[in-house]
């Protein structure tokens, strides 16, 4: 359930028309709804009522606009960070530093501190050789960070290959089979008070038997670390869950997801943490475009639109789907491929699709664009960034403006020997 719908012919979000919103800001325009938002955040925590104690950490990633984060901090929330940019930025929105926990297979040396000096709640640590240096930098400052192993449970979450995270040859985490010595040799370390493991096996997934199978598997190690003496007092068990991108796409509902994990935690004895981003974020957000024109092909008809690949990158690299509407429909469908202005062919949104009929100076959105949106847009072809606008009932704020090509030119700079 999202609050963006068709009411007297045009498309709202909530009690804002989003005709307006392309007035008044322009396009395209990214726009969230606090009150979806709001809603997404209240089902999850419902649906996992059932697991005993649990601690929600928003991936940061999904969506790290700062309003964005206020809202969820506000519905108690803490942040599951992968760069210490995240991690400010959570701060910065007012999440607890206690209710941080830094993910990430790449975390540096500097980033390590920062999580120190902030005293964030948890490093989820992505091998020995990371636990290793995040002991010594503690250790050198008289303390023991608290943290989890992240174990590599190989399992095929049966998602698209570029947000497929828990196989054996994917670079997060660490063997399974190997995990008990590396957690033994890292629990003897002054500088960690090693307290748990952390899974997370991928991203937009449609079923939870992958999940299931990869939490039995913990419960498992769990065991194993218990048998070895270890006290093992939290797991986290990540984020993954997907949603719906297509109207015939029905994946798994929080409240099955939470009867899961209750059924399949139910001896385990810890705080359990979750770090969902997409199925909080996805449905609250869709990006708005205005077509720039339609240009006969051979196949079928081009919507050319004003936005592109740089603004919402998700079809462009993971043939992602998102559905098309007219923001003010006439009630009649075209065939069409819907492509942006980027000199590249993979800047397209949809590739000959049933969509509603739009012409120059039309404006359409993009549903499901509140995770994995905004936060990957970037200005190649020296496009603006993307702004962000948060709708609340009737009125709205531009929660992220435009950067204009400008702005970024300001920040480059012509050698003197060049000149
Ligand atoms: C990306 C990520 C998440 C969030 O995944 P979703 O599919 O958006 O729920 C959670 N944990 C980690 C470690 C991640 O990298």
């Amino acid at each position: 359930m999202d609050h963006f719908q068709l009411k007297e012919g045009v498309v709202h979000a909530e009690d804002m028309p989003l005709s307006r919103i392309a007035e008044e800001v322009g396009t395209p325009v990214y726009i969230y709804s606090r009150a979806t938002l709001e809603r997404h955040a209240r089902v999850f925590r419902e649906g996992l009522c059932a697991a005993g104690k649990v601690h929600l950490a928003f991936a940061v990633k999904a969506n790290p606009n700062l309003a964005v984060l206020r809202i969820l901090a506000n519905q108690g929330y803490g942040a599951d960070v992968v760069s210490g940019g995240e991690l400010e930025r959570a701060l910065a929105a007012g999440m607890k530093a206690s209710d941080i926990v830094f993910s990430g297979v790449g975390k540096s040396r500097a980033e390590l501190t920062l999580g120190l000096d902030k005293g964030i709640g948890q490093f989820n640590l992505e091998s020995e050789e990371e636990g290793e240096m995040l002991a010594q930098i503690a250790a050198d400052r008289g303390e023991a960070a608290p943290a989890t192993l992240r174990v590599n449970p190989d399992v095929d979450a049966g998602t698209h290959a570029k947000i497929s995270t828990g196989k054996a040859e994917n670079k997060f985490g660490v063997a399974i089979d190997g995990a008990p010595d590396i957690y033994a040799r890292l629990a003897k370390l002054d500088g960690l008070n090693l307290r748990g493991v952390a899974v997370h096996i991928g991203s937009q997934l449609q079923s939870l038997d992958p999940l299931e199978r990869c939490y039995f598997r913990i419960g498992q190690l769990v065991t194993d670390l218990r048998k070895a003496g270890h006290a093992v007092t939290h797991v986290d068990l990540g984020g993954g869950l997907g949603v719906p991108y297509k109207p015939e796409e029905n994946p798994p509902s929080p409240m099955d997801y939470g009867a899961m994990v209750a059924r399949v935690t139910k001896e385990w004895g810890v705080t359990l943490m979750f770090e969902p981003g997409r199925v909080i974020a996805g449905n609250s957000g869709v990006m708005m475009t205005q077509v720039i024109r339609v240009k006969p092909g051979v196949h079928s008809d081009f919507v050319v639109v004003d936005a592109a690949m740089n603004d919402l990158m998700r079809p462009a690299i993971y043939d992602a789907w998102h559905h098309f509407e007219a923001v003010e429909p006439n009630g009649e469908k075209m065939t069409a491929s819907i492509v942006g202005p980027i000199c590249e062919s993979s800047d397209i949104f949809a590739r000959e699709r049933e969509v509603d009929q739009v012409k120059t100076d039309d404006l359409g959105i993009f549903r499901t664009a509140g995770a994995y949106g905004a936060t990957m847009a970037n200005t190649y072809n020296s496009r603006p960034l993307v702004p962000e606008v948060l709708v609340d009932g009737d009125k709205y704020a531009v929660v992220a403006e435009r950067i204009e090509p400008a702005t970024i030119m300001a920040a480059e700079h012509v050698p003197d020997w060049l000149k």
